[in-house]
């Protein structure tokens, strides 16, 4: 069992690997075996209502909220550049094929530790010196990546080198650019979009194109966030992803998603609106996302770690083990052939396979772990048996209402407005104490030693002033050429 430097949480080594079936067995939510039968036999996922997607995940780095334009951004702040003009284009052409979200980052806000939370569901364990300078090392616990490859999808990897570091053996190919080198602006997202798009147009035998661009946080510290340089890239990166979006393939989703934002400096790490409010989309061509629930003119605001679950259900994928992440349920995609009955009674289940895997992690964690803070080990103990509460009541519906929590049942139109009143309330309770859970899991930061850590980073950048020199010039010189 490996310990973070300052933490308590435990990494857990485990897979969730068993069936859905053999999770519940094991788990021990239920004593009834009659109750767990029916239990059981009503989550079963049907693939011809929930067919899994082909996924091409574009990790933006460095995409703060405000690089985006439109009346449904939430923060702005005193940024005054240029500002992306493809969501409020592809929101008038595609308005139920775009889901977009303010995510907001945890601490730290640095690369290495948000792309560890977001494939792994996790929350940080240690801070490494110097934030995202040195070398990453390989992730033990279960991810989207590990469950990717456990389904036998082919995953290809192009971009930033931090995810060959956590990932040694998981991609089938990669090409990969040094996450390190700040002076090189354009190699490596030029690396992204002709990979991509030859992915797209000459080779079908892939499942997951898993990508990262590092030029925003690049050009951030290199010219920080205020400058020509800073507007040049982003305008770079909109047309790298509006072209992949031209591109994109039938029965493929682009999850678009973003590790930090920027300070105004350029820099990142800490906690401040800047660094903590970044974008995330999710678009496909061939299929609508389900209708919002509660439209609003903003972005709805979720929490940055539910990217791990949101993309495990796009791709048809298992929660991993140790996901404290809660799914969104508007980022799913139906078969267009199925019914709005149908449709809920996936949502239901998809959503409680997530509680089911949080109950079986935390009871894993209480079982492994001496947590010292009586008030948490309460707490955790109290959301096991809500959950033991809330599946008895869902198993209780099953019953009384039989015709409306089964699939063979033809309810009426009213009886289906109550059953999705229903869910979603189910849904929005769970999905709020799974960030309780997520938050108990969450270290206090010492913020000297982060402080130190940034200084030490920052010093380390100085040992590149003179190629950051050198190619700053040459940046201008290009700018002011074309
Ligand atoms: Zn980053």
């Amino acid at each position: 069992m490996l310990d973070g430097i300052f933490l308590s949480r435990k990494i857990l080594p485990d897979r969730n690997n068993m069936t859905f079936e053999k999770s519940i067995e094991k788990s021990g939510i239920f004593s009834e075996i009659s109750d767990r039968n029916l239990f059981t036999k009503r989550m079963e996922v049907n693939t011809q209502i929930l067919p899994p997607r082909k996924l091409i995940v574009i990790l933006v780095d460095a995409l703060r909220e405000s690089f985006v334009d439109g009346d449904f951004i939430n923060y702005v702040g005193d940024y005054k550049g240029y500002r992306m003009q493809l969501f409020k284009k592809l929101k008038e052409k595609y308005p139920k094929r775009l889901k977009m979200f303010t995510s907001i980052a945890d601490m730290p806000t640095v690369t290495n530790q948000r792309i560890r939370g977001m494939s792994t569901g996790t929350v940080p364990l240690v801070f490494d010196l110097g934030g995202n300078a040195g070398v990453s090392s390989q992730i033990v616990e279960d991810s989207i990546i590990y469950q990717a490859k456990a389904m036998g999808k082919t995953i290809k990897m192009y971009g930033d080198d931090f995810w060959l570091g956590l990932y040694p053996t998981s991609f089938d190919e990669h090409e990969i650019f040094p996450s390190l080198d700040v002076t090189n602006l354009h190699d490596n997202d030029n690396l992204v979009r002709r990979r991509v798009l030859d992915q797209i147009h000459n080779h079908s035998d892939w499942d997951i194109l898993w990508t990262h661009t590092l030029g925003i946080d690049h050009a951030g510290h290199t010219f920080n966030t205020l400058g020509e340089g800073m507007n040049r890239k982003i305008k770079d990166i909109e047309q790298i992803i509006e072209e992949i979006i031209e591109n994109l393939p039938d029965n493929t989703t682009i999850a678009l998603i973003s590790d930090h934002g920027l300070t105004p400096i350029g820099s990142h790490g800490g906690k401040s609106d800047d660094e903590i409010y970044t974008f995330v989309a999710y678009f496909q061509k061939d299929v609508d996302f389900p209708e919002d629930r509660n439209p609003s003119e903003k972005l709805k605001i979720i929490s940055q770690i539910s990217t791990c679950p949101n993309i495990a259900v796009l791709g048809g994928l298992n929660f991993p083990f140790s996901n404290v992440g809660s799914w969104i349920p508007e980022i799913i995609t139906f078969s267009p052939n199925s019914t709005k009955h149908q449709q809920l009674l996936e949502t239901l289940k998809i959503f409680v396979r997530n509680e089911v895997q949080t109950y079986i992690y935390i009871t894993k964690y209480l079982e492994i772990t001496e947590i010292s803070d009586p008030g948490t080990k309460a707490k955790m103990e109290a959301y096991l048996l809500s959950i033991e509460g809330r599946f008895k009541t869902l198993v209780f519906k099953f019953k009384s209402s039989s015709s409306l929590y089964s699939a063979e049942g033809t309810p009426s139109a009213e009886e289906i407005d109550q059953l999705e009143a229903d869910i979603y309330e189910y849904i929005d309770t769970g999905s709020e104490r799974i960030l309780e859970i997520k938050e108990l899991l969450i270290p206090e930061w010492n913020v000297s030693y982060i402080n130190t850590s940034i200084a030490i980073g920052a010093l380390s950048m100085l040992v590149l002033v003179f190629k950051v020199l050198k190619r700053d010039t040459e940046e201008k010189d290009k700018i002011k050429q074309s």
